[in-house]
């Protein structure tokens, strides 16, 4: 059976992934912590594919040769763009407030920065992009992205990240959604669909 392996260490994403691979019964999704493979690397790309890639590569050059016949790799590069903030933070979401931020640091600095911003200049998107690995060394890109606001305070527990913040056209918070709701419209859930079909196939 395929394993996608995502190259990532954060929790939220890696749970996201598994719910998201559900729909492909034939593929199972591992973390480099289950396969004891992992590596530093260091987000230098200016676009969220360029990231994406350099972790994408960086976990697949890593891989022990045994596991490669059966390993899909995958990195994932994500972040939101603020139309007021001239589309940041973009790639640099995670880091933009201070180096060793939590969630809800970040938040508060977004809520703080966007505090005279009238409620139609709050408009965002969340972005991802997705870079895959097959086991034969191709290399496929797959995009996605929901459109929102930077709501004025912090909702809801589901979710990660931004999540709090990220309200959505129809009003609701994102961090409100159960998993499936935000997986069936989130940036994620759009890239992975793509990424979904292409190994049914596999
Ligand atoms: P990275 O893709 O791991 O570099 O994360 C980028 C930043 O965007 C992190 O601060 C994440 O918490 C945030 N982010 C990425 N995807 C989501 C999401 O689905 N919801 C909320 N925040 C997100």
């Amino acid at each position: 059976m395929p394993t996608v392996l995502v190259a990532t260490t954060n929790p939220g994403k890696l749970r996201e992934y598994k719910q998201i691979f559900a729909s492909v019964p034939s593929v199972r999704v591992a973390s480099p912590n289950d396969l004891e493979v992992w590596i530093e690397v260091a987000e230098t790309g200016t676009t969220f594919a360029e990231n994406a890639l350099l972790k994408a590569r960086a976990l697949h050059a890593a891989l022990p040769p045994d596991f490669r016949p059966d390993v899909w790799v995958l990195g994932d590069d994500s972040g939101i763009e603020v139309d007021a903030m001239g589309g940041g933070p973009g790639v640099y979401s995670n880091r933009w407030a201070g180096p060793d931020t939590t969630a809800e640091q970040r938040n508060n600095a977004l809520l703080a920065r966007l505090n005279d911003t009238q409620d139609d200049q709050r408009t965002a998107r969340f972005k991802c992009v997705i870079a895959l690995i097959d086991p034969n060394d191709k290399e496929y890109l797959f995009e996605g992205a929901v459109e929102g606001r930077i709501a004025r305070d912090i909702q809801g527990s589901g979710g990660f990240g931004y999540d709090p913040l990220f309200e959505l056209p129809d009003g609701r918070r994102m961090s409100n959604l159960t998993p499936d709701e935000k997986n069936g419209l989130s940036h994620r859930g759009r890239a992975g669909a793509q990424a979904a079909a292409l190994l049914s196939h596999a």
